[in-house]
């Protein structure tokens, strides 16, 4: 990832990038945000932790 790259949620700076596509089903990003959406350690964090729930329940309907 480019060197700068700040959080597309809040100003922090930016340890990992998702697709939009990927990062919208967990946080309210822009529609403008296509391509790539940045997240701060915290906000990564917190999407990690909502995809293992999403993960969780995925594996509980089979
Ligand atoms: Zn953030």
């Amino acid at each position: 990832m480019s060197k700068g790259e700040k959080c597309s949620l809040c100003s922090e700076p930016a340890v990992r990038s998702l697709s939009a596509s990927e990062a919208s089903k967990y946080f309210e990003v822009e529609a403008e945000a296509r391509g790539r959406v940045y997240l701060c350690k915290r906000h990564y964090k917190e999407y990690k932790k909502r995809s293992e729930e999403v993960r969780e329940l995925e594996r509980l309907r089979w």
